[in-house]
């Protein structure tokens, strides 16, 4: 194709100012053309960068890779294609467009094309940068919020401990395993004593600082193993794996006091509140995770019915 000489300047300009990154490198990968966009994002003039090999002017640049890309171009005198996905940039510019949240610099698509001489022979390569930002941060912002929500819908949201449906699993889980390894494992469930008049007489505001409160102190006494989670309105369930019978009531215990010796502050002044707990530790009786968990109930009812504030273990 031939263009006059009018012709060429006006695209030459509109090279110059484009949205895009365009560099242009003979096959010593000297630098021949460098248009706007570069010069813009690097602080490079072209004039300064002309003929000068890039990776002297660039060193932080990724220069295996990039020589090896450019070489199979010239190769198969090809286009190659290289998206943020794969390497968030070629040159590291600083993000143009803040965004909260993401990262500091630019998103760049990259590709690298050939260009020939008249002979039909591989002359000069030319790399095109896009800045994508825009676009990948809002896939990033998607999967965040995406993992936000797969987290949201795992927890309670009054207390942050898991919700019942996702305990109940690992609650199964945990089943499953004894019934192969036979390791100690123990199960407690935990209940509010008189909550009925908590909300009585403060109201569902103050009720549901007592239950977050509870949640709180059962996340501060737990070990790593353990894990915890909403039964239901001011019951709790927690699993404690590798732990006899004797150990889980210690950590009851521990919970007891916690809760006992702790001060909720109301408009009316400080209330205190106490908690009943029942334990089950596995043993060969039971058929799957739900009797288990009836074996807890049951140890925790005794409790209830022994005067509250205490510890019961399975069988009672
Ligand atoms: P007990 O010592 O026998 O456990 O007596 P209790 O009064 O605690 O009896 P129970 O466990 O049956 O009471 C549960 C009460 O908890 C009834 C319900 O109104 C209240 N409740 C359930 N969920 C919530 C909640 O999310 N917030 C508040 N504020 N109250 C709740
Ligand atoms: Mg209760
Ligand atoms: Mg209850």
């Amino acid at each position: 194709m031939s263009i006059d000489v009018k012709e060429f300047h006006w695209l030459a300009d509109m090279l110059e100012s484009v949205e895009v990154g365009l560099v242009i490198l003979d096959l010593d990968y000297r630098v021949q053309a460098w248009n706007g966009f570069m010069a813009n994002h690097s602080g490079i003039n072209a004039h300064r960068i002309r003929d000068r090999i890039l990776f002297d002017a660039f060193p932080e640049l990724p220069q295996t890779w990039l020589e090896r890309k450019i070489e199979t171009v010239i190769q198969l005198n090809v286009r190659a294609f290289t998206s943020w996905e794969q390497r968030p940039y070629l040159f590291r510019f600083r993000n143009s467009r803040p965004i909260t949240g993401i990262d500091e610099f630019m998103y760049q698509n990259l590709t690298i094309s050939p260009i020939s001489g008249p002979d039909g022979a591989v002359e000069k390569i030319c790399l095109m940068i896009y800045d994508v930002t825009e676009i990948a941060s809002g896939r990033l912002a998607l999967e965040k919020a995406n993992a936000l929500l797969a987290k949201l819908s795992k927890t309670d949201r009054l207390t942050g401990l898991l919700n019942r449906g996702t305990w109940e699993q690992l609650l199964d889980v945990e089943f499953e395993r004894f019934r192969r390894y036979a390791h100690d494992t123990s199960l407690v469930m935990l209940d509010i004593d008189h909550f009925k008049s908590v909300n009585d007489n403060h109201g569902h505001v103050v009720g549901d600082d007592v239950i977050r409160h509870t949640a709180e102190l059962i996340r501060r006494n737990l070990r790593g193993s353990d894990v915890a989670g909403r039964y239901g309105g001011e019951e709790f369930g927690i699993i404690m794996p590798e732990t006899d019978t004797d150990g889980a009531i210690a950590l009851c215990e521990r919970i007891r006091a916690s809760v006992e010796a702790s001060v909720i502050s109301t408009a009316s002044g400080g209330l205190t509140y106490t908690i009943s707990l029942g334990v089950a530790t596995l043993d060969g009786d039971v058929d799957n995770y739900m009797s288990w968990v009836e074996q807890a109930d049951r140890a925790l009812y005794a409790a209830k019915e022994g005067g509250r504030n205490q510890v019961r273990a399975h069988p009672v």
